[in-house]
């Protein structure tokens, strides 16, 4: 069943757009197109905008424990319905379900939960000092433009919504064309839980539309996720606006496994650490860096590891691998390739199109090896199933070649001993390291370094903007 949504969710109810342009929603594992979108216009925007500020005043002045306990209903709701949820992401992206399932489902439900705990511990105003009766006050920032993509969309749009609703701020979210539905299917839970109007407004449409949200002088920071090309572009326009920022953008990690690490370990959380979401995921450690003593070693273990990978229907539980998002991504991704066999790197897995699949937009997982630090497939974030295998000689060279990047997001060490693997990370010039498999809660800071982002804020401090209020010392 198709869902046809050409409206916008603005000051608590859907309303049609002052634009009949739409763009379609396509199940990139079927290629069918399954619904469509508004792609809505400026006059769009300022009508959310329009909300946004109507709604502030009464938001910002709600205690952060009401606000807490819209977050926690919300939670609440939301885990009724993560099933729904993760299966309508998986059938607009292409997320294979069991990470749907936790990117879409349950980390939401953690994160407005979370956010919650954050909410009840904000102290709005304190004195300055025990001796100093001036005042420091922590207010709601204002109206937040929130411009989300589409690789886990949910995830990333509660690490958005969390902290500003927390904060007191209201929101217009711009989601990506490719996974709107569900922010419609959030909205209608964020009504059900009673969260006045206007303080979450959605609309939906593509760069234009996210430009003109980045562009209205009603909207007082601008969180965006999303590449690294489109982060300058916004970063920039903000910067002339002196309108708050913050980017997360794109990566191209390492995972550094030293000479004693336990190749189970890697190989149970190689997919998860290096590969996820068909390695469409920012973070995604896609340099795979071994010592010169074990690199055969390491590069058998990793083309075996990907070589039984199930990729197929992604709604199947079983699948590890699924469709990446769109065709032109997959053409993307092929060009990446092409591009390192024209440069002289060897393919030791994949490559291609998965025999048999004539539907969907599936490239096999693949391992490139012979790869020298000048190709574009060691530089470039390629967001698709492609890692690199690269000597290494010593801990320090490990070290020096994971630094040798222009971005700075993610990163993971393997080795058995766990403080050599933490001296390892300490010096590697990134927003977050794991160490032996990615397990990172709601409270470890994940924000870029370098070309992989700008402002990244712990807690709500990102939507609060701090006041003094100097009162004389008598
Ligand atoms: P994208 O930059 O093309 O689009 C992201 C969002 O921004 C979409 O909603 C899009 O419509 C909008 N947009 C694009 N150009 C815009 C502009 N000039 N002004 C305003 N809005 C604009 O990225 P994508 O293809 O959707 O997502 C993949 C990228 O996101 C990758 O580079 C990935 O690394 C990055 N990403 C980063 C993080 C992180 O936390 N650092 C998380 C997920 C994805």
């Amino acid at each position: 069943m198709t869902q046809d949504r050409r409206e916008m969710f603005v000051d608590g109810r859907f309303q049609p757009t002052s634009t009949s342009d739409h763009l379609p929603v396509v199940d990139p594992a079927t290629e069918m197109v399954i619904g469509s979108i508004a792609d809505s216009n400026d006059a769009d925007v300022s009508r959310a905008v329009a909300a946004a500020r109507a709604a502030l005043p009464g938001w910002r002045e709600t205690s952060p424990q009401e606000r807490a306990d819209h977050l926690r209903a919300l939670a609440d709701v939301f885990e009724d319905r993560s099933e729904t949820m993760a299966a309508l992401v998986t059938h607009q992206n292409g997320s294979v379900i069991k990470r749907s399932r936790r990117t879409n489902g349950t980390r939401p439900v953690a994160a407005y939960r979370y956010n919650a705990r954050l909410a009840d511990a904000l102290e709005v105003e304190a004195a300055l000092a025990p001796d100093d009766p001036s005042l420091v006050r922590r207010e709601a920032l204002g109206v937040v433009g929130a411009i989300v993509p589409w690789n886990a969309p949910q995830a990333l749009l509660a690490a958005k919504l969390g902290p500003a609703l927390a904060a007191g701020c209201t929101v217009v979210v711009k989601p990506s064309p490719e996974t709107s539905l569900d922010s419609f299917m959030l909205v209608e839970m964020l009504a059900e839980v009673g969260l006045p109007p206007g303080v979450v407004n959605v609309v939906t449409g593509g760069r234009e539309t996210g430009a003109a949200l980045v562009r209205h002088p009603g909207v007082d920071k601008i969180s965006f996720t999303g590449s690294t090309a489109a982060g300058r572009v916004i970063a920039a326009a903000c910067g002339e606006m002196l309108k708050s920022v913050t980017a997360e953008l794109g990566g191209k990690s390492a995972a550094v496994v030293l000479d004693d690490a336990d190749l189970d370990v890697l190989a149970a959380n190689l997919i998860s650490t290096c590969l996820p979401n068909t390695g469409q995921v920012c973070y995604s450690s896609t340099r795979i860096l071994a010592p010169r003593s074990r690199f055969a070693e390491v590069t058998d273990l990793v083309v075996q590891t990907l070589g039984t990978a199930v990729l197929g229907d992604p709604t199947d539980p079983a699948s590890d691998f699924g469709p990446l998002v769109s065709e032109a991504q997959r053409q993307r991704v092929e060009g990446y390739i092409e591009s390192a066999i024209a440069e002289g790197a060897r393919v030791a897995l994949g490559g291609g199109r998965p025999a048999g699949a004539s539907t969907g937009y599936y490239v096999e997982p693949t391992v490139l090896v012979d790869v020298h630090r000048g190709m574009r497939v060691f530089r470039e974030e390629i967001f698709g199933p492609v890692v690199v295998v690269v000597p290494f000689d010593d801990d320090a060279d490990g070290v020096r070649i994971a630094n040798d990047s222009s971005y700075g997001l993610g990163g993971s060490v393997f080795s058995q001993d766990i403080e050599r693997a933490t001296a390892v990370a300490r010096r590697m010039e990134t927003g977050n390291v794991s160490v032996n498999g990615r397990d990172r809660s709601d409270a470890t800071p994940a924000f870029g370094y370098k070309d992989s982002g700008v402002g990244g804020d712990p807690g709500l401090s990102g939507y609060l903007q701090l006041k003094g209020i100097s009162r004389p010392r008598g």
